[in-house]
């Protein structure tokens, strides 16, 4: 299934207390309860809260997107639901896209030859020279990098737009800045 990834801007953080991120987003109405999913879903699952919908911009008139689980398959994970992902022990380049779209953060030079990442994460321009890290890189949301990853599952690519109120939650929740990307 896509989803619509949040990740903090600095790829290095992560929360010391996950619960008081749920909770945080729990209060403004992001995350509603946890799914009582059944065992064979794994992963830690929210249902959307009760302010889901002035949180998140979705694109088009009529959406066709299911917001609460399927009656008739509820191990199914097709509908809008947010999982908030293990930690992951380093930082991760996460690829949303095959075809990765970026910008040097130094000169701007778009670079569209991503096939392989480098395991370092570190990036030499051939435009400036310059090394960047590739959480410094502009990814117009085809990707992204961290420890720590909010995922809204059942969202395609620009279907649904975070509002600017949703991101300056989770900034004023975990006290960094956060930034998304989308996995089709
Ligand atoms: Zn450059």
């Amino acid at each position: 299934m896509p989803k619509l990834v949040f990740h903090a801007k600095d790829p290095e953080y992560f929360p010391n207390d996950i619960p008081n991120i749920v909770n945080g987003l729990q209060q403004i109405g992001f995350l509603g309860n946890k799914w009582q999913s059944p065992e064979s879903v794994l992963g830690e699952r929210y249902l959307i809260g009760g302010s889901f919908l002035s949180l998140v911009t979705f694109m088009g008139c009529a959406p066709a997107i299911e917001l609460s689980p399927l009656e008739a398959q509820p191990d199914s994970l097709g509908f809008c639901h947010i999982e908030i992902e293990t930690l992951k022990p380093k930082v991760e380049f996460i690829r949303g896209s095959e075809h990765l779209v970026s910008r040097c953060p130094h000169c701007r030079k778009r670079h569209a030859n991503w096939e392989k990442i480098p395991d370092t994460l570190l990036y030499s321009c051939d435009g400036c020279a310059v090394v960047s890290h590739l959480s410094e890189y502009d990814w117009k949301n085809t990707a992204g990098c961290g420890r720590f990853f909010i995922s809204l599952h059942g969202i395609y690519p620009q279907e649904a737009l975070p509002t600017s109120n949703l991101l300056q939650a989770l900034e004023k929740i975990s006290d960094v800045e956060w930034g998304y990307f989308y996995i089709q």
